[in-house]
């Protein structure tokens, strides 16, 4: 397998399948309007290829879909049935879940058994400002069958001051009542953040005010982090647990296993880095011809992670797979 000096490699892939999504989320999306697929967006047979050869080559042991909104794409069922044969330690999905409880028999088919709901307020009105598409009580009804179904779910939630703070406790008390693990991620300098620090700094909550947030409320815990892990989580007693992805305040990079793989056939080694490389023309070569290329295109990508910290980029990360 290929590593770096500091013994990192690739063992958990994230492909975007589609660059589309039905929300515009105001951390992701700069000025509102909906996002549509890129129009070189690779098949749902060249996507497994794809996935089939890093798993082959860069050792991938994990594999998430996302987006873009995965559930929008029509590639998702074929893609979930060829990955479910990989043999792949875990298979999962970052959603929105706006449309969950539509798709929910086609991933149970599939046997998904865990997935991530990105859900940032249980208010309705924040909810429309926020996402800027779709409906709360839709993700809700989704999210109520997907439980009710035994999935595992973990709640993705970005904090952001003047917007959804107030949110924090109410979101927490939800998650613990349902069963959820809620994962609080720190607002990242990416995309349009990257050049906009004003509003950055304005909104940005660290690790350490939401610990002392939840700690108003709730005794917890912290708990060990497995290595490759991007959560610090804590315990509630006896009642859950919740995360803190802490970009900024408590950087995961020397620890980094990730690799993304964009809608478009395009590899990102770092979400901190503008560098990317192009795995399409790899796709229709026999293994043992693109491996020689394919471990070049790896190297380069493992070369693209930061050493300490997240810097910053202006990556959009619906495009590269969040
Ligand atoms: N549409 C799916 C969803 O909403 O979960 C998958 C894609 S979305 C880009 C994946 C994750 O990226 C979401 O949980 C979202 O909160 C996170 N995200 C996007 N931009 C971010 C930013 N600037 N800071 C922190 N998280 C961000």
């Amino acid at each position: 397998m290929i590593a770096d000096r500091f013994g990192r490699r690739f063992r958990k892939l994230r492909v975007s399948l589609t660059a589309a999504c039905n929300y515009a989320c105001t951390y992701c999306v700069p000025d509102g309007r909906r996002l549509v697929a890129a129009r070189d967006e690779l098949s749902a047979a060249a996507m497994l290829r794809a996935i089939e050869m890093l798993v082959d080559v860069a050792g991938i042991e994990a594999l998430r879909f996302t987006g873009g909104e995965p559930l929008l794409s029509e590639k998702l069922g074929p893609l979930l049935e060829g990955a479910s044969t990989l043999g792949l330690r875990d298979l999962s999905l970052t959603t929105n879940g706006q449309l969950l409880a539509r798709k929910l028999p086609l991933l149970l088919g599939a046997g998904i058994k865990r997935i991530n709901v990105s859900l940032d307020t249980l208010d309705a009105s924040s909810f429309r400002l926020i996402a800027r598409g779709g409906d709360l009580l839709s993700v809700l009804l989704g999210l109520d069958q997907a439980r009710l179904a035994g999935i595992d779910i973990k709640i993705n939630m970005v904090p952001m001051r003047g917007q959804n703070l107030n949110q924090v406790l109410p979101m927490l008390e939800f998650c613990l009542e349902q069963g959820f693990e809620l994962r609080l991620i720190e607002l990242m300098r990416m995309g349009h953040l990257a050049s906009q620090r004003d509003v950055l700094a304005r909104q940005f909550v660290s690790q350490q005010e939401l610990l002392d947030l939840i700690g108003q409320r709730y005794a917890f815990t912290p708990e060990e982090t497995p290595s490759g892990s991007t959560a610090a989580r804590y315990r509630i007693n006896s009642q859950g647990f919740f995360g803190i992805i802490a970009n900024e305040s408590s950087p995961f990079c020397s620890g980094c296993d990730r690799l993304r793989l964009s809608s478009s056939g395009w590899l990102h080694g770092c979400l901190s880095s503008g560098h990317k490389h192009y795995l399409g023309d790899l796709l229709d070569r026999p293994l043992s011809e693109a491996k020689g290329p394919l471990r070049q295109l790896l190297g380069k990508a493992l070369a693209d992670k930061q050493e300490v910290a997240f810097t910053g980029s202006r990556l959009i990360m619906k495009a590269v797979g969040g």
